[in-house]
Parts: structure tokens; sequence; C-alpha cells
């Protein structure tokens, strides 16, 4: 990106004159590497979906070693390490248009640029809460017309307080299925006493709507709202959302697999079922 010398359609003009210079996703523009990692509605689209702000992706720049620099000031080390690692899948996705035809959607991609990061970053698994806090994973996978979730609570010892695992009679797509075992981890939060919780996903989209909640005008954005509003009025809660990759949700997602057999809801203390045992036990001594 810096020197300038990825094959754009651009690049690939000046060499052989006869070559089209259209961007090849959107086919509006010529294809320069600025459009192509930040311009072109496509890369744009994974740019907003990363939770990028305005700021970032505002201005109209030439070069794109330009944009990198300002974008360097103004965001912090972690930020921009996640950017160059979207970067980095942003053009892996355009190259497969190019080579293969085939696209991914701008959430897969950013799903793949998190998880990509974390693992440079750290290569460890779940991780403790700190003294008095409870950490709640939730997942859910969709079944045809049933959501099946999982939801487990520890502590900082990563000994399992509780949980709850069940089956939904609903059809939905995957990130609202996400959004039904959050609700669902908090309606059992509500008949605990604790007070201090983080709540754990590694859906990416749906904790970067719970924690820009405020400028989510979607529907999903406005259940959000609603569920916030819940427990800020009904609880004492100090909360918290966080992301993880799928390594460090394994006995949520567990959980769903044991729901989808038992076919029904199960809320369960420290006797939680014998098929979660072992990850448990890797995630606490990790
Ligand atoms: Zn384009």
């Amino acid at each position: 990106m810096g020197h300038d010398i990825l094959p754009t359609y651009e690049k690939i003009t000046g060499i052989r004159k006869e070559f089209n210079d259209i961007c090849p996703r959107c086919g509006s523009d010529k294809e320069t590497l600025i459009h192509a990692l930040k311009d072109c509605p496509k890369a744009r689209e994974m740019l907003v979906q990363g939770g990028l702000n305005n700021k970032v992706l505002e201005g109209s720049y030439s070069w794109c070693v330009d944009w990198i620099e300002d974008v360097a000031r103004t965001l912090d080390k972690k930020a921009f390490s996640d950017l160059i690692t979207m970067l980095w899948n942003i053009w892996n996705s355009r190259n497969n248009i190019v080579f293969r035809e085939t696209e991914d959607d701008a959430k897969v991609t950013w799903d793949r640029a998190a998880a990509l990061s974390w693992d440079f970053q750290r290569k460890q698994g779940w991780r403790k809460p700190d003294p008095g806090m409870v950490k709640i994973n939730f997942d859910a996978n969709t079944n045809g017309r049933r959501i099946c979730f999982g939801v487990v609570a520890r502590d900082h010892d990563g000994f399992v307080l509780g949980g709850r695992a069940g089956v939904l009679e609903k059809n939905v797509q995957a990130e609202w299925a996400e959004l039904h075992a959050l609700e669902e981890s908090i309606k059992f939060a509500q008949t605990k006493n604790w007070t201090k919780l983080i709540f754990e996903s590694d859906c990416v989209s749906l904790i970067n709507r719970l924690n820009k909640a405020n400028v989510d005008l979607s529907t999903m954005g406005y259940c959000i709202k609603d569920i916030l509003k819940m427990l800020k009025q009904c609880c004492h809660f100090v909360f918290s959302f966080i992301w993880a990759p799928h390594c460090c949700n394994k006995a949520a997602d567990l959980l769903c697999t044991w729901a989808s057999d038992q076919n029904c809801i199960t809320d369960f203390d420290m006797d939680y079922p014998l098929g979660i045992h072992d990850i448990i036990l890797s995630d606490a001594i990790n």
C-alpha cells in the first residue's frame, strides 16, 4: 500500500494500454488503490461494518499512503492495526472477485479480519473476568425454524456459577438469534443477585451494535435500545459487552448443541451439563 505497487486495474492500464481500468466491483470509477481500499462502495461497506467512523472515511485522496498517514494520526495503535488487517482482507476479497468471481458478505470479511487481528495479538483462549465480575458467554445457532441458545456464567476463577440452554421456536437470521441469546442471558442474570456483568459473544456485528446503540437506527437498533433500557431500569447492573473470537466462546457454543438434543429450556447452577466439562476445565486453567 505504502509503495502503491498493488496491481489495481489502473496500474495494469499503465503497462497494457488496451486494458480496462474500471473497478471490477462497482463498475463506476477507475480502480485506483485508494478506490479499491477506501472509496469503492464495496470497500466502504466493509469499513463501516468494522465500526470505522466518518472521520476515517471522510476526505478525498489521490494517494492511498496519504490517507493511511492521516488515519495513523487519529487512531490509537490497536484501532490502526485493526484497520490495516481490515484493508488486507478488503484487498483479498477484491482478488476473490477478480480471480474467482466470488464475493464475501461485508460482515464475513469483517469477522475474518477481527479474528485474524485477535490471533496476531494474543494466542490464548477464554479470559477470566476480574474478581467481583461475572462473565456471561452466550451463543446461538439457527436451525430451520428453531434457535438453539447457550448461556454460561463464570467467575474470576473460571468456576461455573450457572447458565441456561434451550430451544426457541423462532425463524430468524443469525444475528437476531444472537440477540435472543443475549436476552436469555439477561433474563437469567436477573434471577441471580449478580451486579457486575460482562456479556461476551463471538458475533462482531451484534457487539458493535450493542456498543453503538445510540446511533443504530435499524429495527434491530430499536430492539437493542429497549433491551438496554430494561437493563438500566430494572436492576443495578454494571455491565459491558465484549467480543471474543470463536475459540473463546466454545462453552456457550457447545451448550447450543446440547440444547438442540434436549429440545427444551434448562437452567442450571454449578451442576452444568457434563458435555461442557472439558472445555470449562481447559478455559479455567488456560
Ligand atoms: Zn469500485
